[in-house]
């Protein structure tokens, strides 16, 4: 039996600290689950003895390696690449691959991290990663990206697998780059197998995975809404982000008779008190994804505000989905929010909010839907992709949609299951989030004992 090691919170993020110099988001994100998974485990002696949480917070393993490619000029690039396989206790490894210059480790080890908790919640058996490289596909031709995205997946085929790991997209990595790796793993393996995720319908993809992450951040704000007597109909809403997950999160408001009124990218935010509305929004799209331009493009053509440099959260609105990136709304941006009338927030994007902003979300006892648990659509349906491909068949598109819908009802059962608030009938979501995710895993590696 080993012996009893009850460290408490603070001397846990010390160590968290002293072993991980210099990683703030890898930091920010364990601070966050520690804080609630302390009190869970204060009187469950096994979860401490075994060091559960310590081990989570240690990945199972970080690949690094150097990618080389050739631009269109002949120049010789060298990139940095990375797969951080954090946990598997409950299934393969599974998560998205960033593609973007800010991409580090620590960035990376925060994303496997969370991931971790977010696959346990979803309820199928997917274990936690992240990867990626500090490459910039914008400005790059398709060819300098398809060159980068070989050189890439000659290094990274020797970590994933269908039953092994099995990445997909995020920020920077879309249908074009999981194609090209998809292309390059089938080349050097001689082997069509589903080891990578968000693939096109022609060669093994599934339907709505493109929609699934921004849609399932909707339907969590929707259910959140339902347990209060309320919905989205009829609500003004900020969103961040003009990418994959922003887009469809905008889609599925304006479905549910929201209005959108902002949209982002990193050069600033357009307000559109109208409403951005279906074909606005089908305007986007072709811009983002076809003719890969800038949001401030949108304000031109429909005659509205672009802010440079800005991000939406000062423009008043009911309910707020970041969708963009982490650390997006600050301490005092999360103040403005509620002060301005904001009664719901549902994380698109991960860990979008600073420890200051969440406190202040809590405070406030909004609904707040955190990140493991509003994101958690899209893999979702990246695990049902996992299952449809190992069966060789492919689901209807009305079966996925009521899969996700049902999926992101089951995380919220969840998180009220283990986020009642003593006294009151509000859900601490995260709490819940943070405490659902982490007991399925914890049981697992409980388990197998100490490996
Ligand atoms: P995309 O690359 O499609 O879009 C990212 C969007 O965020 C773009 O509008 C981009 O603007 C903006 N953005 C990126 N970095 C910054 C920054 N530093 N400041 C301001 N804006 C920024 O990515 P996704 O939509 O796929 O991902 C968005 C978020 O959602 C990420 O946090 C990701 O981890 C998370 N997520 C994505 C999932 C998915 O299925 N795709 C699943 C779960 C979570 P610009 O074009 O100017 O860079």
């Amino acid at each position: 039996m080993p012996v009893s090691d009850h460290v408490d919170l603070e001397q846990f993020m010390r160590g968290v600290k002293r072993r991980n110099p210099g990683q703030s988001e890898f930091h920010q994100a364990v601070q966050e689950v520690a804080e609630d998974v302390f009190d869970f485990i204060a009187d469950k002696a096994a979860y401490h003895e075994y060091q559960v949480l310590r081990r989570m917070a240690e990945p199972d393993r970080v690949v690094s390696f150097r990618v080389c490619w050739e631009d269109d000029n002949g120049s010789i690039r060298v990139q940095r690449g990375w797969r951080v396989q954090n946990n598997n206790a409950i299934g393969p490894y599974k998560g998205g691959l960033r593609f973007h210059a800010s991409v580090n480790e620590s960035i990376l080890k925060f994303l496997a991290f969370e991931q971790t908790f977010k696959n346990s919640l979803t309820g199928l058996p997917m274990g936690g990663a992240k990867g990626g490289a500090n490459f910039n596909p914008k400005g790059k031709s398709d060819h300098e990206v398809m060159r980068f995205c070989q050189s890439f997946m000659t290094e990274l085929y020797r970590h994933v697998g269908d039953d092994v790991d099995v990445p997909a997209g995020d920020i920077g990595v879309g249908a074009r780059e999981i194609g090209y790796m998809f292309g390059q793993y089938k080349r050097i393996t001689n082997r069509f197998a589903g080891v990578l995720t968000g693939k096109g319908l022609e060669y093994g993809g599934s339907l709505i995975r493109t929609e699934a992450t921004g849609y399932g951040a909707v339907y969590l704000m929707q259910k959140m809404l339902e347990r209060i007597g309320d919905s989205v109909e009829g609500k003004i809403c900020a969103v961040s982000g003009s990418g994959n997950v922003a887009i469809y999160a905008a889609e599925k408001i304006n479905q549910f008779g929201g209005k959108v009124v902002t949209l982002s990218d990193s050069s600033g935010f357009v307000h559109d008190p109208a409403g951005i509305s279906e074909d606005r929004l089908e305007w986007v799209k072709e811009l983002k994804t076809v003719r890969r331009g800038r949001i401030s493009e949108y304000a031109d053509e429909f005659g509205c505000s672009f802010h440079a440099g800005e991000r939406p959260w000062r423009v008043s609105c009911e309910l707020a989905l970041p969708c963009a990136t982490q650390n997006e709304i600050s301490g005092s941006e999360a103040r403005m929010l509620v002060e301005n009338g904001c009664i719901g927030v549902s994380e698109g994007a991960n860990m979008p909010t600073e420890l200051e902003g969440v406190g202040v979300f809590k405070d406030a006892r909004i609904l707040y839907g955190p990140a493991k648990a509003a994101n958690a659509g899209g893999v979702a349906v990246s695990g049902l992709e996992m299952s449809q491909n190992s069966a060789k068949i492919s689901w209807k598109e009305d079966e996925l949609q009521k899969l996700l819908r049902d999926t992101m009802t089951g995380i919220h059962d969840r998180c009220a299951e283990y986020g009642g608030v003593a006294g009151s009938s509000h859900i601490d979501y995260v709490k819940g989030a943070n405490i659902a995710g982490f007991v399925k895993v914890g049981d697992a590696m409980l388990a197998y004992g100490v490996v």
